[in-house]
């Protein structure tokens, strides 16, 4: 029996996938996105410890809520580093007939290769598609998240993709371009506006906030780059017919 090492538990969430859903967020993260909003979920082994069984007696009282789509979302901090426990906790889960998320930046290995046998979908969230600016945004490789988007596609296996808007950073066309081809496969794909609800956890953990100057963007930004990206979208769908 594994142990999952969890941060907290939002009973009802909206936004993590479809319908009315629980989302958990478990403890490590290896990456270390400059606009993080849980930096407190970055260590490890701390967070309240639950055994995959003791998890789905604390959450199945939402089960009701869920109705159709809904259903539990993983989240974090990067829960594929407890693709173990996951998988025990999902098998629970899938007995009960709930629909299982994971929002992960990417990775793969066997042990999420065999939790993603059990998982319906994948919120695949990008955070650059240039991998020397990925680098500098988040501090880690491009790479494990392109490898996991490519075994989503070969394997059929339901995405979302989603990527944050960080003026400056990640918000000119050829960027928003270069996203498309990861769009293009997906069930669904999600512009997120860069905001500086988590700047306050990082002051309390002493951590030095380096987009501090960086302001959201705009409504009309948004607006602009979501319909840069359909028509992208459009287009390579179009030529791959
Ligand atoms: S992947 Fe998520 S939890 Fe990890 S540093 Fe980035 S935003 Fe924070």
């Amino acid at each position: 029996m594994k142990i999952g090492y969890i941060h907290s538990i939002e009973s009802l969430g909206t936004v993590d996938g479809p319908g009315i859903r629980t989302v958990v967020f478990m403890q490590g993260c290896d990456l270390r996105c400059r606009y993080c909003h849980n930096p407190d979920t970055w260590q490890r082994s701390c967070g309240t410890v639950y055994s995959a069984q003791e998890l789905v007696d604390k959450i199945i009282k939402f089960k009701p809520y869920f109705i159709k789509n809904g259903g539990v979302t993983v989240s974090g901090g990067e829960p594929l580093l407890q693709a173990e426990f996951l998988y025990e906790f999902f098998e629970l889960l899938k007995k009960q007939s709930i629909h299982t998320a994971i929002d992960t930046a990417g990775m793969l290995n066997d042990n999420i290769k065999k939790l993603l046998t059990l998982t319906d979908l994948v919120l695949l969230d990008i955070k650059h598609t240039d991998p020397i600016e990925h680098k500098k945004l988040t501090g880690a490789d491009f790479e494990p998240t392109q490898r996991m988007h490519q075994y989503l596609v070969d394997n059929n296996i339901d995405f979302w993709i989603r990527q944050v808007i960080v003026p400056g950073i990640n918000n000119t066309p050829s960027q928003i371009q270069a996203l498309a081809k990861y769009c293009v496969n997906a069930q669904k794909y999600e512009l997120i506006p860069y905001h500086t609800l988590g700047v306050k956890k990082w002051r309390e953990l002493g951590l030095l906030y380096s987009l501090k100057d960086v302001a959201p963007p705009s409504k009309e930004l948004m607006k602009e780059l979501k319909k840069t990206l359909d028509n992208e979208v459009n287009k390579l769908k179009k030529t791959s017919r």
